[in-house]
């Protein structure tokens, strides 16, 4: 599947629509999901053009995949979960249910989060 640049995270990356931003480097944006799912509901984004997590694995840079990772505990941290804990969440392709086709991490907590999947319908 090849990148495209009309999907909404790419827009709010070049801010033509806005965010509820939470942290930003060279690397990562963060911003707080429109529709939470839990008192901490942060979607984190590489800046690169990556649709999915394993185009980003098989394509990113290891600065990138670095700079990536570390975004993600800056928002933990930030956030204030590292000592309660969180859940990292990567819907990836058609079963994983993806809607956003710009590689992005739920960072969800703030509460216990219950079982990891519900039973399938
Ligand atoms: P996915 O199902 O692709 O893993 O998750 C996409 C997420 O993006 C959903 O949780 C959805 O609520 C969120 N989302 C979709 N459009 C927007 C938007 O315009 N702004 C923000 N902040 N979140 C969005």
């Amino acid at each position: 599947m090849s990148y495209d640049p009309s999907n909404i995270f790419a827009k709010i990356l070049r801010g033509e629509i806005p965010c509820d931003k939470v942290f930003e480097d060279d690397h990562a944006l963060a911003f707080k999901d429109i529709r939470p799912q839990a008192p901490v509901h942060v979607l984190i984004i590489p800046k690169g053009a990556y649709v999915s997590s394993s185009d980003f694995s098989a394509k990113a840079s290891a600065e990138e995949i670095a700079g990536f990772t570390r975004a993600i505990h800056a928002v933990a941290e930030k956030m204030g979960v590292l000592d309660a804990g969180y859940r990292l969440i990567a819907n990836t392709g058609a079963n994983g249910l993806q809607e956003v086709p710009h590689f992005h991490v739920h960072l969800l907590g703030g509460r216990a989060l219950g079982p990891m999947l519900t039973r399938p319908r």
